[in-house]
């Protein structure tokens, strides 16, 4: 949270205007066309971006085919060596980086993760393994090489454009490949000071090409390029679902991230003084655009008005404005975001779902000028309704009910997603089962999430079912962007 407002970002003095990187050149579009970024808590622009084409992507792909043979067969130490200094780089800049996070995004600073993660994938480097392989006879050598696919795309989202970058690129990168990154044409700033802080690093020009513009133009050209080799996205199933269609068609590898309605399981010994404001937290952190966001809550009939009760008073007190105002919760990204979250706010209600608290957009100023949507909390709401199995991507939490452990097990399970789940309880034994029974790629018990203090190093992150497959984050991640080769030798006679 901050509490004084921090001088203006000089966002001209950290970019160049209008510009995007490709082959180590900050350079404006070919078709010369820009696009607005808009800060949310205003509506003000803050700067341009280039609004990048077929041709830009073009450029692009070229220049990382250009700089692949360089990267991909320098020592792993000395790539391991370049990650470092780029972590280091990012520490040094947390500040300005955070501000321009938040400035773009509209959240309240919150701690970094930026180059703790980096730093973990710049260790992984020199860590990619093969294995040697038994033989039929003692004159054959068998052994796998684990090498990088080659110039490959990294398509992301506006909700995270800093860890975005970093926990897709950081991988990537580590593992040798070389990189062309669209970032979301509503938060593109992060990742393009990203890239000029990895390119003072020394990372050679062409490693890494950020190409700004629109998904259906810049974007849509990426998995239909013949030059890329593996594709990862992130962003919503329906995106996801196009680019895979581009992918199938070119026969491109790809890593989807996407969505979630992370499933928050309140069993009946749960400890409420700490599971109250992490579910509290987990919802409105971001205004609720996180995908990992702990969204729905099941609870025991038992508990429910206690922690109804609970919830309620946490919601409450949840101070919503500009970022860099003493708050905890700031805008929505875009106009669009913030139509889409009150149209759910509306089909809760025609549902049957009752709000408890919130549900609208809050008037006056600092509000009218900035996409601000309150903090709501909805009660009896049922498995089968919209706002508990769509992602409303808002600060919106559902609070369901569960007759006992089976279901509670089939309601968490109950939607399309399985990204993340959380089990509050503090009977060992139940949470060992309900950790294995849930569908999700990631499950927390008595804690959110594999970031932030009390998070895991090097946890995987990625999800089952429609929340996507592959995983970023942790060694597997490095792993995800290497390719197997078999290598036979024959040492006989
Ligand atoms: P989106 O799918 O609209 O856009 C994501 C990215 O894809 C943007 O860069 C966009 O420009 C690009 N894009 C759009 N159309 C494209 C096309 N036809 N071809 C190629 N690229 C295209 O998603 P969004 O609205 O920016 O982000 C919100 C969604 O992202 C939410 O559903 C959220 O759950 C998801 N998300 C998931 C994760 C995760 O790790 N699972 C993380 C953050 C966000």
């Amino acid at each position: 949270m901050t509490t004084t407002a921090p001088s203006p970002l000089d966002i001209p003095a950290l970019l160049t205007d209008g510009t995007h990187l490709v082959g180590g050149e900050w350079i404006p579009a070919r078709g010369k066309s820009t696009l607005d970024v808009v800060n949310p808590a205003t509506g003000e622009v803050l700067a341009r971006v280039p609004r990048g084409g077929a041709e830009d992507i073009d450029d692009a792909v070229r220049a990382a085919e250009a700089a692949l043979p360089a990267w991909r067969d320098m020592s792993p130490s000395r790539r391991a060596d370049l990650l470092f200094r780029w972590a280091q780089l990012i520490r040094e800049h947390e500040a300005e980086l955070e501000q321009l996070e938040a400035t773009e995004v509209g959240r309240p600073v919150g701690p970094s993760p930026l180059a703790p993660q980096l730093t973990f994938f710049a260790g992984q480097a020199d860590k990619v393994q093969g294995h040697t392989l038994p033989s039929h006879t003692p004159d054959v050598l068998g052994l796998t090489l684990r090498e990088p696919y080659g110039v490959v795309a990294i398509i992301i989202p506006w909700n995270a454009p800093g860890p975005m970058t970093v926990f897709n690129v950081g991988p990537a990168l580590a593992a040798g490949n070389t990189v062309v990154l669209k970032p979301a044409e509503d938060a593109p700033l992060t990742p393009l000071y990203l890239a000029r802080l990895a390119q003072e690093a020394g990372i050679p020009p062409g490693v890494l090409n950020v190409v700004t513009g629109c998904g259906t133009e810049a974007g849509a050209a990426l998995p239909a390029h013949p030059g890329i080799r593996r594709v990862s996205f992130t962003g919503s199933p329906v995106t996801g679902s196009a680019v895979m269609e581009a992918c199938a068609r070119g026969l491109v590898p790809l890593h989807l991230e996407l969505g979630g309605k992370s499933p928050q399981i309140v069993l009946e010994d749960a400890d409420l003084t700490r599971a109250v404001p992490t579910i509290v937290r987990t919802i409105t952190m971001n205004s609720g655009q996180v995908c990992a966001a702990g969204s729905r809550v099941l609870v025991a009939p038992s508990m429910h008005d206690r922690l109804v009760e609970a919830l309620a008073e946490g919601f409450r007190s949840v101070r919503t404005g500009p970022w860099h105002q003493p708050v905890d919760m700031g805008p929505l990204i875009s106009a669009r975001q913030e139509q889409r979250v009150l149209d759910y706010l509306r089909i809760g209600r025609e549902e049957g779902a009752e709000v408890v608290v919130g549900g609208g957009k809050p008037a006056g100023d600092p509000y009218d000028g900035g996409f601000f949507v309150e903090p709501t909390l909805f009660d009896r709401v049922r498995p089968e309704m919209r706002i508990a199995q769509e992602e409303i991507f808002g600060p919106v939490l559902s609070v369901l009910t569960y007759e006992d452990e089976e279901e509670a097990v089939a309601v968490a399970n109950g939607t399309r997603y399985g990204l993340t789940a959380t089990v509050w309880t503090r009977d060992v034994g139940r949470a060992v089962r309900l950790a294995r029974r849930v569908e999700a790629g990631q499950v927390s018990i008595n804690t959110f999430g594999s970031g932030g203090p009390v998070g895991a190093i090097g946890a995987p992150f990625g999800g089952y079912k429609h929340s996507g497959f592959g995983r970023s984050m942790g060694a597997d991640a490095v792993e995800d962007w290497t390719q197997v080769k078999a290598v036979v030798i024959n040492a006989g006679n």
